[in-house]
């Protein structure tokens, strides 16, 4: 299937083979797109260049998105290479981990402004940098998480976050919707990452999710790919501003419950 032949996607936050921006960045080669990367920081090059050359990509270029400069340059070299861009993915987050414990209420002035710069101004910033290259339309896609919607446990600052990420993809749905540029949101169940893996708690929350929600089995990133393919394709035309749960069904529950869902 080639749902996205033609199309060309720039891939924000693939660290490793177990980011969720890699299973999106497989999913979207398999289905025919030409991709182009951006990671962190120099250390993540000698893992990300050989993954891009594994799906036939030599574009992969360094990008600290707090840095304007940065963004600005990569974009540059993007429309130089490609001219075009049909499909931006932002799979970006970072908090503190001291701020990833605890009460919600300790979070200091810095590692609030943090986790808002590198997690939501971020979106912002490479929605208006990629809008410009994208003249006939595109789509525009971010991750998110179910910590956004309700109180999770030491999710804190990034649960405030991905609420603030969710609302930045329905204003920017509304601006670049006149464009024919849409925007939306995957919310993702819990899957074995590294930022994952800084939230305490973690590891026993990804344990009991098969148990609990509805559909009985974790979140691979494959998973998470085939939606992002869906959305960036042209059978999502008329969808945008949306955000997807892709969480076998957690969020559908009231009162998730080990006990309650194994009663037949
Ligand atoms: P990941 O593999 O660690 O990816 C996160 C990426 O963000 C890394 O490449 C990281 O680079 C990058 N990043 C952090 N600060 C950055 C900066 N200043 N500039 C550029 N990139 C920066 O983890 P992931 O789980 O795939 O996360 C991808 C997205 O999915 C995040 O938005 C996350 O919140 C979301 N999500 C994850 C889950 C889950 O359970 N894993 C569930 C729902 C949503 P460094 O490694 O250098 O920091």
């Amino acid at each position: 299937m080639t749902l996205l032949a033609g199309k060309r996607a720039l891939i924000f936050g693939v660290a490793n083979d177990h980011s969720i921006a890699w299973g999106i960045a497989r999913a979207m080669h398999e289905h025919g797109a030409e991709l182009a990367f951006s990671y962190a920081s120099p250390m993540l090059e000698r893992r990300v260049r050989p993954l891009a050359e594994s799906v036939g990509s030599d574009f992969v270029e360094l990008c600290d998105v707090t840095d304007d400069q940065q963004i600005e340059a990569v974009f540059a070299k993007a429309s130089d290479q490609f001219k075009r861009l049909d499909i931006l993915v932002h799979a970006i987050a970072f908090a503190n981990r001291e701020d990833l414990e605890g009460s919600f209420y300790t979070t200091s002035r810095e590692g609030f402004r943090i986790a808002m710069d590198v997690s939501v101004y971020s979106f912002v910033a490479l929605s208006r940098a990629a809008q410009g290259l994208m003249p006939e339309g595109g789509s525009i896609l971010t991750l998110t998480y179910y910590g956004g919607q309700k109180v999770v446990a030491n999710y804190n600052v990034m649960g405030v976050a991905k609420a603030a990420l969710e609302s930045a993809t329905r204003y920017l749905a509304a601006d670049l919707g006149p464009k024919g540029i849409r925007v939306n949101a995957i919310s993702a169940g819990p899957v074995r990452t590294l930022s994952a893996a800084g939230v305490r708690g973690f590891k026993s929350m990804y344990r009991e999710f098969a148990e609990i929600a509805p559909l009985r089995r974790q979140i691979s990133a494959e998973d998470i790919g085939g939606a992002a393919v869906w959305l960036a394709s042209d059978l999502a035309r008329s969808v945008t501003g949306e955000v997807l749960f892709v969480d076998s069904g957690y969020n559908i529950l009231g009162v998730p419950s080990i006990d309650a869902t194994n009663r037949t």
